[in-house]
């Protein structure tokens, strides 16, 4: 008899995990106490999978052989008790995408900078005639891309939530770009589980496999007693240059991987500032592992196109640049944003503050914005952590409204940076939504 798999969470995951699932000879059913998304409940529909919404139904769910649970829903829920309580495994859907494929992974997380990153890779190997595809929390999920293709490199975007579903799934080249406080709500505002969960990506992982991160990083390097596995590490750094497999030095990034040794110059790099001299040079790494021909690694990294919502220029209006930051939802990113800015910057800002402390922008602030549109229900905290440091603070309810602003306060020669520092939820749907709204208020002027 056919054994009953259960899906809890109807989202990319959840619907990627329940079609790998029914390919591999189980029955799925796939149980949401919100309501499915169309396109999804096509593809469960197109699957022949069956599914409830709007409730979690005990009997239907408590006689699965493993339940498959989405990150979102969590450990304290009532249905997730009952499916311990009853000894049911309970594993992620990574995990689980995991048992199926033999193919080499290589798996990014961070705080900031994973999906970047994970992007410059790909670009890498798919230019290098690789059989490769994006996977995880970027684009579709990685039991989807298990199920759909036959490749040999999967390059993985995992958050902390994905990595906390992992039991025994191991990456064989694993990225950590950084650490700095995110999602401390859903950590119980513990700074502590959050490193330990960024720190899973290096489980299991053996002798044979690598663990590449960021030298620069203070609590990365606080923290290294807990890698799990036994991989080689690597490290790259802006400051050191001493033992680190990339690094730059006078405006030249070096690789030096198992002493082999290549260079390009940091102003060949398609994405400008620092953050991207990081995520470009884990880049690098990952791709002189994989033993990408130097030549290939260069001219990847220099014609790379970025990231819609990733500093993305927009365009040019009178003479102002315009550019769209709207994935910075934290402090940290803001501050790589305006770090790579020149001077002139009028900075659009704010939205749902997850507890910012914007300290750390000050001086940037105080030397290249001119002015600050405010952009968010609740505008108080950059009031007043800005008052000193610039000519003008505005508040503004509406897209259009903060396009204009900016506009009208600009002059040739000046950035309108988009880099909210915050999440979008109180005036938009998400960081796309914010972003395409932005895009849309500049073409319109
Ligand atoms: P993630 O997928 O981790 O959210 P992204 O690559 O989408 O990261 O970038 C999100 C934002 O973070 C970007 O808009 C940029 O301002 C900033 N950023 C990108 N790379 C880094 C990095 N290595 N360190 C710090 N900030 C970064």
């Amino acid at each position: 008899m056919k054994e009953r798999i259960v899906i809890l969470g109807a989202g990319e995951s959840g619907v990627g995990a329940a079609v790998l699932a029914k390919k591999k000879g189980f029955i799925p059913f796939v149980s949401d106490n919100g309501s499915i998304r169309e396109p999804y409940k096509s593809v469960l529909v197109k699957h022949g999978i069956l599914w409830e919404e709007g409730k979690h139904s005990a009997d239907l769910i408590l006689d699965a052989v493993e339940v498959i649970k989405s990150p979102g829903i969590p450990e304290d829920s009532k249905v997730v008790k009952a499916i311990i309580a009853k000894g049911i495994p309970m594993v992620s859907e990574i995990e689980f995408a995991y048992r199926y494929t033999k193919a080499k992974k290589i798996c990014i997380t961070g705080s900031n900078g994973k999906t970047t990153t994970s992007c410059m890779i790909y670009h890498m190997l798919k230019k290098a005639g690789m059989k490769t595809v994006l996977a995880g929390n970027v684009g579709k999920s990685f039991a989807l891309q298990v199920a759909e293709g036959d490749y040999d490199y999967y390059v993985i975007e995992l958050s902390s939530f994905q990595l906390d579903g992992m039991v025994d799934f191991r990456a064989d080249i694993a990225i950590l770009m950084n650490i700095t406080p995110d999602h401390l709500d859903r950590y119980g505002y513990d700074m502590k589980r959050y490193i330990e969960s960024k720190f899973r990506i290096t489980r299991n992982q053996s002798v044979d496999d690598y663990f590449i991160y960021c030298f620069d990083d203070e609590i990365i390097k606080a923290n290294m007693n807990r890698v799990k596995g036994n991989a080689k590490t690597l490290s790259f750094s802006l400051d050191t240059f001493d033992n680190q497999a990339a690094y730059v030095k006078q405006e030249i990034v070096n690789f030096h991987i198992n002493k082999d040794h290549f260079t390009m110059s940091i102003h060949d790099l398609a994405l400008k500032g620092k953050h991207n001299a990081y995520n470009s040079m884990a880049a690098g790494i990952a791709g002189q592992l994989l033993n990408i021909r130097k030549e290939m690694i260069r001219a990847s990294l220099s014609d790379f196109q970025g990231v819609e919502h990733r500093l993305e220029p927009v365009i040019k209006v009178h003479g102002i640049q315009f550019i769209n930051d709207s994935k910075a939802t934290n402090v940290n990113s803001s501050w790589y944003a305006l770090e790579s800015m020149t001077d002139n910057v009028i900075w659009i800002a704010g939205g749902i503050d997850k507890g910012n402390d914007y300290n750390i922008l000050k001086d940037l602030v105080t030397r290249k914005v001119k002015a600050i549109i405010c952009l968010g229900k609740d505008n108080s905290k950059l009031h007043k952590a800005f008052a000193e440091c610039t000519e003008s603070i505005v508040d503004t309810n509406s897209m259009a409204e903060a396009v204009r602003t900016a506009y009208y306060l600009g002059k040739k020669g000046d950035t309108v940076l988009l880099s909210p520092a915050c999440a979008s939820f109180d005036l938009f749907e998400n960081y796309e939504d914010r972003g395409r709204q932005f895009k849309q208020a500049v073409r319109a002027l």
